[in-house]
């Protein structure tokens, strides 16, 4: 981007709710069912039903709300949002507009340049989602299952000023729902979904620029992609003497590039209208008090806490609170051993690709992965031999230790016997002794690697490059 624009950006984040059930009737929410399956008259928008509002849509957009710090409505309404589309049966969705449940919160990422950037949150609403247009051949059909599953709308303000930092702030916001259970925010499935605002401005300037929309971008690095593509277009149009139009785009994945759909609606287009079907939304201290309860530690905490707890580094700490479930496999296990660090190793760089994520599933119970770190830590075995039952303990639920024991695999420590195997090797191998010592360091891999042979695997691996070092330079030539 050229250094003397600034790109401006607002994110607002559609995020479906983890209830069972709708937002006003009973039909379940789960993903995948058979076309038009989890559907009835309330929300297929039939004449003569009304809604019914589901308690926990609404206890888990409060919950998302205190967890970005925003201020809670005692009492706030829903609105209808009148538009014509096929994949809204009752040619409304019931929104809020004018009063919304969550306002005024915030959340901190890590800006580009590395440093502290504090994101307003403007408001948070609850609405219902549409159903689904599938387009087979020349056909289009309407899927009704996802009309009327409970949304939260997060309305970020301006604040962010790039991509890496739209993503962060992104990253950040998944982390949090997924930690209070607000949603299950599976970006491949819709149950999370971006709309990207942008707008460009010369450095310095205070006002705004026009901005564009961009619709429900469906994955972290399109969100990357189109805010790049947008900001040049953006730069290009002004720099051509052009203005910027205010148009709502979506990003096409295939060409990398943003294309305009049609001009930007406003309020007045969706012919707003106060409920009348629905009762106002009130919440007590002692409802909003309650729901705090049920808010866990929150990642960023968590990930401080582990870094400082476990001297890991910043980095894994953040891995280990990016997915759901990581964290505590990680805590349940460091609690059995004395080796934290170790364990930490063997979760993110050995097991972590045999495992499920979303949510975190590891073939190994956490209790032998424990186990395992306790036996490298107090080096009972080697870590070619920790590799070696690691990779069993995918496959076979056994105890890392006992299989040790009884298969004879504990290292071996004891310089005399390791000793008798360097002696061996270096008579064995006179040709490798020769380059060492007239300076082809790299000769000690071969001759370390036959007394690990020798060994099968046990040796230490520090005793026995100690040992070959001071028989290599002691210049013994009887060997
Ligand atoms: P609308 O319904 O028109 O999309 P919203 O209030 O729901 O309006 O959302 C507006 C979004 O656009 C917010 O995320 C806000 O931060 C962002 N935004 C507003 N003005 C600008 C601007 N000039 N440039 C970039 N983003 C903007
Ligand atoms: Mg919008
Ligand atoms: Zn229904």
């Amino acid at each position: 981007m050229r250094s003397d624009y600034e790109a401006v950006i607002g994110l607002e984040v559609h995020a479906e709710l983890k209830t069972a059930t709708k937002i006003f009737c009973a039909c379940p929410t789960s993903f995948g069912a058979p076309p038009n399956t989890h559907c009835c008259p309330v929300c297929l928008g039939l004449p003569g039903t009304l809604p019914v509002l589901n308690r926990r849509a609404v206890e888990l957009a409060v919950i998302a709300g205190l967890a970005l710090d925003c201020e809670i409505a005692a009492l706030s309404r829903t609105d209808r949002k009148q538009y014509f589309y096929p994949d809204l049966p009752k040619g409304y969705q019931i929104s809020q507009a004018e009063t919304s449940i969550c306002r005024n919160g915030h959340l901190t990422v890590t800006a580009e340049d590395g440093a502290a950037r504090c994101v307003g949150i403007e408001r948070i609403h609850i609405e219902e989602d549409a159903g689904k247009l599938v387009h087979e051949g020349n056909e289009t059909l309407v899927d009704c299952n996802r009309c009327g599953v409970p949304l939260i709308e997060i309305v970020s303000r301006p604040d962010l000023r790039g991509g890496a930092e739209a993503t962060a702030y992104l990253k950040a916001l998944r982390e949090i729902l997924l930690a209070c259970g607000v949603s299950d925010c599976r970006m491949q499935e819709g149950s999370l979904r971006c709309d990207v605002n942008i707008s460009v401005r010369r450095s310095g300037e205070e006002t705004f620029g026009v901005r564009t929309e961009i619709k429900n971008i469906n994955s972290f690095a399109f969100v990357e992609k189109a805010i790049a593509y947008e900001t040049a277009r953006q730069i290009g149009v002004i720099e051509n003497g052009g203005a910027v139009v205010a148009e709502t785009r979506r990003y096409d994945e295939a060409r990398g590039e943003t294309v305009r759909m049609r001009v930007k609606e406003t309020a007045e287009d969706y012919r707003y209208l106060a409920e009348p079907d629905m009762l106002p939304i009130r919440l007590t201290d002692s409802d909003i008090a309650r729901l705090r309860a049920q808010i866990p530690e929150l990642p960023s905490a968590r990930a401080e806490r582990l870094e400082r707890e476990y001297g890991m580094t910043a980095e894994n700490a953040r891995i280990l609170v990016s997915e759901l479930g990581m964290a505590d496999y990680f805590e349940a296990g460091a609690k059995r051993t004395q080796y934290p660090k170790l364990l930490v190793n063997l979760l993110l760089s050995e097991l972590l690709r045999h495992c499920e994520a979303d949510p975190f599933v590891s073939p190994i119970r956490s209790e032998a992965l424990a186990e395992l770190a306790d036996l490298l830590g107090e080096r009972t075995v080697n870590s070619a031999t920790g590799k070696k039952l690691l990779s069993r303990m995918l496959t076979e639920d056994i105890s890392p230790r006992k299989v040790a024991y009884d298969e004879g695999l504990t290292q071996i420590t004891d310089a005399e016997t390791i000793g008798a195997w360097v002696d061996a090797t270096l008579t064995e191998l006179p040709r490798a002794v020769e380059d060492y010592r007239s300076g082809k360091s790299a000769a000690i891999k071969s001759l370390q690697g036959r007394v690990m042979a020798m060994s099968r695997g046990r040796a230490d691996p520090i005793i026995c490059e100690q040992l070959l070092l001071e028989k290599l330079k002691s210049g013994d030539k009887t060997i």
